[in-house]
C-alpha cells in the first residue's frame, strides 16, 4: 500500500526544521507497513498534483518567500481548497497556515490574499513591535490530556472567528495571537499551526493521525497498521516540558 505525500513549496516554505515533518511522516509509514512516495510542489509543478495527494504538507517561511508563493497560489490556490475540503489530510505550519485564512498583513503593511478556507486572518503589529518567538506546549481537542511541544516565530498575530474551531489550547507561549489563549485551527482532516519545531517528529500522535485519516480515505477503515512503540518520543517530550 502506496501513501503519496504532498510537500508543497520545499524550497521556499520550510522553516525551523519544518522538513522534519516529512521525515517523520515518511518514517512512521514506513514504520506502520506503508510505502511513501514524497512528491514536490512547487513553482514549477502542475497544481493537478494536489488532488491525487493522500496527505498534504506546507511549512512556514519569511514575508519575502511567502509574497512569492502567494503568486503562484493564484494558481494551486484552488486546487489546495478543494483538497482540504476533499477532507485530504494535511499539516500547513505558520506562513502556510496564515495562507489558509481569508488574509496575512505582513509588517511593512502587505496585504497577501488567503485562499480562505480557514475562518480567520492574520496580522502583523508594526516592525519594532515583538514578534511571538519561544518554546510553545498546547493541549489539542483531538489529544485529551496529551500536551504538545513545539518552538514558535510568528510576526503575525491570527484571530478566529470562532475559537471553538481551535485546533488546540495554550499552556505556554502565544499561539494564534498571544491573547485568547487558541492555538491553530483544525477543519476536516487538516491542522493549521505556528509549531515548528518541528511538531510531527515530537508529537507522534498527530503525525499518526494525519496518517491514519489518509489511510481511511484511500483504502478503508479495515485497514491494520502496525503500532509503533512511542516510549522514546514521550520520554523526550516529558524532558522538554519539565525544562520549560
Ligand atoms: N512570516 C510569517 C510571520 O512572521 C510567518 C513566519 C513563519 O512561518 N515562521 O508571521
Amino acid at each position: 500500500m502506496k501513501l503519496n505525500i504532498g510537500w508543497l513549496y520545499p524550497d521556499l516554505m520550510n522553516t525551523y526544521g519544518d522538513r522534519g515533518n516529512i521525515i517523520a511522516l515518511s518514517y512512521r509509514t514506513k514504520k506502520m507497513g506503508l510505502e511513501p512516495i514524497i512528491n514536490k510542489i512547487s513553482i514549477n509543478e502542475s497544481p493537478d498534483l494536489i488532488s491525487k495527494m493522500d496527505i498534504l504538507f506546507m511549512g512556514g517561511a519569511q514575508d519575502t518567500q511567502q509574497e512569492i508563493v502567494n503568486k503562484d497560489l493564484k494558481i494551486k490556490g484552488g486546487p489546495l481548497k478543494n483538497a482540504i475540503n476533499d477532507g485530504i489530510p494535511g499539516l500547513y505550519v505558520c506562513g502556510a497556515y496564515q495562507f489558509l485564512g481569508k488574509y496575512y498583513k505582513t509588517a511593512d503593511g502587505t496585504m497577501i490574499k488567503g485562499i480562505g478556507i480557514f475562518d480567520i486572518f492574520t496580522e502583523s503589529p508594526p516592525v519594532n513591535t515583538s514578534r511571538c518567538i519561544g518554546n510553545i506546549i498546547i493541549e489539542s481537542k483531538l489529544f485529551p490530556k496529551i500536551k504538545f511541544v513545539g518552538f514558535e516565530n510568528h510576526g503575525g498575530r491570527t484571530y478566529l472567528t470562532d475559537k471553538n474551531l481551535a485546533f488546540a489550547q495554550v499552556i505556554k507561549g502565544y499561539g494564534n495571537n498571544g491573547q485568547d489563549g487558541t492555538e491553530g485551527y483544525l477543519f476536516k482532516n487538516s491542522v493549521g499551526t505556528y509549531l515548528h519545531g518541528p511538531i510531527l517528529p515530537k508529537n507522534p500522535e498527530l503525525t499518526d493521525f494525519l496518517i491514519q485519516k489518509a489511510v481511511e480515505r484511500k483504502y478503508g477503515k479495515d485497514v491494520k497498521l502496525k503500532t509503533i512503540d512511542n516510549k522514546w518520543e514521550k520520554r523526550a517530550r516529558e524532558f522538554v516540558i519539565n525544562k520549560l
